[in-house]
């Protein structure tokens, strides 16, 4: 049997994976020992991949409605459609929306169809859910979309602080990383967190914020640290832009936090140099997200914590390619590869594209693209490996908008999903295990994802499908690609506009690679060790402090907090094909305090319904001391395509972070009642 190292499809620490393929689609999975990001470790949803692989379900050939056609047929339409949108509503009329589980070739060539060749920015991914804060807050901060740190700063760390992320459950390999670095080292964890879950429970210290409460914990931490001496003020002077009077005018009482928790917090960051704050979704899942994210960052950059071993602000993506779709420009606030749209980021952009119409800005953000698609604005809109009938907030909005529009394109591996189920044209896409590119994890790793099976019925690599649209659109010499490797050479030739103004981001000497080259290619990290410490790529070389106030945190009534589940991915479609992985939670819970169940009437064990602004949805109750009183949480899994019940997008009220448009999946006023 023939081994195939690849990467895991799941999450964004990108483990490398083992695969050695028996009979059929069977597949044994180990842990890759040489893979810099999990060292042969992995989680329970990368060790029952092999339960994953089967073709039930599969869309494997080209549909259009529910009539079987070849792909020259699917494809023609597919066009077609598209050129009557652009001959004429206007590019505008047109948008992609993808997925961070697409390869970093698929992006590539998604973006550079839609920004330079149809001339809109209309492309935006559902990373836009996941890590558009953390984007918004390191450009503000550091000029460049750059994670400053690596996972081998939690193995150096002597005080680790989780903020909004359930580790332990959403991205376990690295919680086994920070369970092995504290048994070793006796590295303290601090777990900050509205919620008492599994992470926060194995924590030295777990802090109980309010919802949304974390600019203002980080705003008095960092006041804290200035009244202590424990500002690096040489580390300031040198290396940071700091507005005027700011840290002496910092509110250091607005948290919210028990006075003995907070002074053991304070006690814990002013004795730890070598502290990593890595925060997740909940911090990005927020409408003041990219405020917490420069909140954390501002301490970091104030007491001089960045670009050192063991130090600096960690985002850390949900998905598996969300780095690799950052890189390239696939977020609709991005031209292409860490450039912006100024007239000569543009004009360098044109040129080595060669593109007869790149767009003039910016395009629609995942929130407003599907009000333009609901508004009729938007005429034609492609979904590639993606769910956002399920996924988007105020899902049932989102199945409006769909069900209006003329033209909807749908890419994937799954024949009937509940977005599929709006398609005029459905495209059966390659899936993990089929697909040959690169992916790019939370630390700038970028490792291959190849293949261990042929493509099964005539599904076909995401890039190649768009390449044989492009050309049908008049495009064919620019998108004349024959292979992955010849799409990653091109991106990774196009960071020499990056790297030329300054940009960390530079993959040139990738750019010649020969196509055994890529097929060998090991992991390797762009960027380095540490990018950020003495220069930053600001035009002063300095990063910023950026400025910001707390949200107000008063709240009448309940706030819905929503999550994963430790066995589950997304929307199920590959974790809910295991029976072990499905084992864990047979279904979605509604997780309450005894005290306001007892309020709302409800009996553990029962069946409760949530209601917000955007709908209501019913659950199974677990009354749980984990949530706190006025809290409760939900899971995002659960679709129509598989339950009655529990389909949380139907909850979540499309209210966005103004800096990133990133929606806020986390505190949502809602009620509670019995069934
Ligand atoms: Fe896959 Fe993430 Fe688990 Fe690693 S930690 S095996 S990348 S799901």
């Amino acid at each position: 049997m023939k081994q195939v190292r690849t990467t895991c499809p799941y999450c964004g620490v990108g483990c490398g994976v083992l695969a050695r393929r028996a009979e059929g689609r069977e597949v044994a999975i180990a842990g890759d020992p040489d893979h810099p990001a999990n060292r042969g470790k992995l989680c329970s949803k990368g060790t029952h991949l092999g339960e994953t692989t089967g073709l039930e379900g599969r869309l494997i050939y080209p549909m259009i409605g529910e009539t079987r056609v070849i792909w020259d047929i699917a494809l023609d339409d597919v066009s077609a459609r598209m050129a009557n949108c652009i001959a004429e509503h206007g590019p505008d009329s047109v948008a992609f929306y993808v997925s961070g589980q697409l390869l970093t070739e698929d992006y590539y060539l998604a973006n550079k169809l839609m920004k330079g060749f149809i001339g809109s920015g209309n492309i935006d991914t559902n990373s836009r859910l996941c890590m558009a804060s953390a984007v918004a807050a390191h450009n503000r901060a550091f000029g460049e979309d750059l994670v400053p740190c690596t996972y081998d700063d939690l193995d150096e760390a002597e005080l680790i602080v989780l903020v909004g992320s359930n580790t332990a459950w959403c991205h376990p390999v690295i919680w086994q990383r920070i369970e092995a670095a504290r048994e070793r080292n006796g590295c303290k964890l601090v777990v900050i967190d509205p919620r008492r879950t599994e992470t926060a429970e194995r924590a030295d210290l777990h802090v109980p914020i309010k919802p949304d409460g974390d600019v203002a914990l980080f705003t008095a931490l960092l006041a804290e640290m200035a009244a202590r001496g424990a500002v690096d003020e040489a580390y300031l002077a040198d290396h940071c832009e700091v507005p005027e009077a700011y840290l002496a005018g910092l509110d250091a009482a607005a948290h919210g936090i028990e006075p003995a928790i907070f002074s053991r917090l304070a006690d814990l960051v002013a004795a730890s140099p070598r502290m990593v704050t890595l925060f997740s979704m909940g911090v990005n899942q927020s409408a003041s997200g990219t405020d917490k994210g420069n909140a954390i960052i501002n301490l970091h950059l104030a007491t001089g914590r960045i670009g050192l071993p063991g130090a600096g602000p960690f985002s850390m993506t949900g998905q598996p390619n969300a780095m690799g779709g950052r890189e390239v420009g696939g977020l609709a606030n991005m031209l292409a590869c860490h450039l912006g749209f100024a007239d000569e980021e543009r004009a360098a952009v044109s040129a080595f594209w060669q593109a007869p119409n790149l767009c003039g800005g910016p395009g629609l953000k995942a929130v407003e693209m599907f009000r333009a698609v609901h508004e009729g604005r938007i005429k034609f809109l492609w979904v590639m490996a993606t769910n956002p009938a399920v996924s988007m907030p105020d899902a049932a909005f989102v199945r409006e908008a769909l069900a209006r529009c003329p033209n909807v394109v749908v890419s994937d591996v799954i024949a009937d999903t509940d977005t599929a189920r709006f398609a005029n044209v459905r495209l059966p896409a390659l899936a993990w295990g089929e697909k040959d590119g690169t992916v790019t994890n939370s630390e700038r790793t970028v490792s291959r994802q190849r293949p261990i099976f042929p493509a099964p019925g005539e599904a076909r690599a995401d890039w190649r499908i768009m390449a044989d649209v492009a050309a049908r659109l008049g495009h064919g010499s620019a998108f004349a690609y024959t292979s992955p490797a010849a799409v990653f050479r091109e991106y990774a030739a196009m960071t020499s506009l990056a790297a030329a103004r300054g940009k960390v981001l530079d993959l040139t000497d990738k750019a010649d690679i020969t196509d055994a080259q890529y097929d060998a290619l090991e992991p390797f990290r762009w960027g380095g060790v540490h990018p950020l410490r003495e220069h930053f790529p600001t035009p002063s070389g300095k990063a910023r402090l950026v400025p910001i106030s707390p949200p107000g945190l008063a709240r009448n009534g309940l706030s819905l907090n929503t999550g994963r589940y430790r066995d589950q991915w997304h929307t199920m479609t590959r974790t809910g094909l295991s029976p072990r992985l499905s084992a864990h939670r047979r279904e979605p819970l509604l997780e309450v305090s005894p005290g306001d169940a007892e309020k709302a009437g409800l009996v553990d064990g029962g069946l409760g319904q949530v209601t917000t602004a955007a709908g209501t949805a019913t659950y199974r109750v677990a009354i749980s001391d984990g949530q706190a009183e006025g809290q409760v949480f939900v899971p995002m899994h659960w679709t129509d395509a598989m339950a009655a019940s529990g389909r949380t997008g139907a909850l979540v009220v499309a209210d966005t972070d103004p800096h990133s448009g990133q929606p806020a999946f986390k505190n949502v006023p809602a009620a509670l009642a019995p069934v």
